[in-house]
């Protein structure tokens, strides 16, 4: 948990620090009967919940809470919050830090300098650019749109795809994943990971955006197939891809390490000291809020 959170909720609450959440149902009956609230940046189980007769709130660390096993939470009554728009800014921040990267090489060129090889000749063009992209938004919600609203200062064309129309939404809308990658050669992906969003970046979606198709993940790794996507980009398929999540993070496939036309980050999207300190506050302030009053801020459901 961020030192933040702990230094406030510390102030409140008696706090029983655990590092994994699987050693919750080893704890001494006492202790677990004592639990009242999580706060937490792992996953929950329905186990580490069942083992917490008097469970009432589980306060996760972070927007995506697709390590917490919802459906469990809810049968059993238990409030899950997490941390929205607070990291809108910064998570937009990073996803277009990325694109540029990928599109105009820059990881490379600073190595290059680094490397001392500047001195002997310049750096080659980049074959990629942003000029005249049409960017896809795949996920127009909250960081999605700030996101677009950045991309607008780019001069480049942008459209979304949600299941549902956003309303009041200045961008083009297509009703499907695919229409929407017909439609664009630059698609950003930042939707949730759920069972309806697992594997849609396939290779077909992939193959629409062409041969100087640019895809970046923000959202997370289960929505794309990894070896589609590493195929896709050894064949040229698509030109480059930039992600900042993977499906089995931090373990990262060796091939797509090897790849040149591919750029990673280690899940940094949120990741400034300004950003997760307002994170682990809104984490802290639900837990808080929740005994104070029995409503939490920023439920989940
Ligand atoms: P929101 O809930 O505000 O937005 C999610 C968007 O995705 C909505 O517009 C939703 O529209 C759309 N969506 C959800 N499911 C589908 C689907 N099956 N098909 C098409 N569109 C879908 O979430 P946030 O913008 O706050 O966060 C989005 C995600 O970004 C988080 O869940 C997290 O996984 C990831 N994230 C990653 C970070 C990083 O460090 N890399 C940091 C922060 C967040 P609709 O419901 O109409 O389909």
């Amino acid at each position: 948990m961020h030192e933040h959170a702990r230094d406030v909720l510390s102030r409140r609450f008696k706090l029983i620090e655990i590092d994994q959440a699987d050693a919750v149902p080893a704890l001494a009956e006492d202790q677990r009967r004592a639990i009242l609230g999580i706060a937490c940046r792992a996953g929950i189980s329905a186990e580490t919940m069942q083992a917490l007769p008097n469970l009432q709130i589980i306060a996760s660390f972070g927007v995506g809470y697709d390590m917490i096993d919802i459906a469990g939470a809810r049968a059993r009554g238990v409030v899950v919050t997490n941390t929205p728009d607070v990291l809108n800014e910064e998570v937009a921040d990073t996803s277009v830090g990325l694109l540029l990267n990928v599109v105009r090489d820059l990881s490379r060129a600073e190595a290059y300098v680094r490397a001392g090889q500047w001195e002997h000749a310049d750096y080659p063009l980049s074959r990629l650019t942003l000029r005249e992209r049409v960017v896809g938004i795949y996920g127009m919600g909250r960081i999605g749109q700030c996101i677009a609203r950045r991309l607008e200062a780019f001069g480049v064309g942008i459209c979304y795809h949600n299941r549902q129309e956003a309303p009041d939404l200045p961008y083009r809308y297509l009703a499907s994943l695919m229409e929407m990658a017909a439609h664009v050669d630059t698609l950003i992906s930042i939707v949730p990971g759920t069972p309806s969003t697992a594997l849609t970046i396939n290779g077909a979606v992939l193959a629409a955006l062409g041969p100087d198709g640019v895809f970046i993940n923000m959202g997370r790794g289960s929505v794309v197939d990894e070896a589609a996507l590493l195929a896709a980009l050894r064949s040229g398929t698509i030109a480059a891809a930039g992600l900042d999540v993977f499906a089995n993070e931090p373990h990262i496939d060796k091939e797509l390490l090897a790849l040149p036309n591919l750029t990673v980050l280690p899940h940094v999207g949120s990741a400034s000291q300004h950003t997760r300190r307002a994170m682990g506050d809104l984490v802290a302030r639900n837990l808080i809020t929740w005994f104070e009053t029995g409503r939490a801020l920023t439920p989940v459901y």
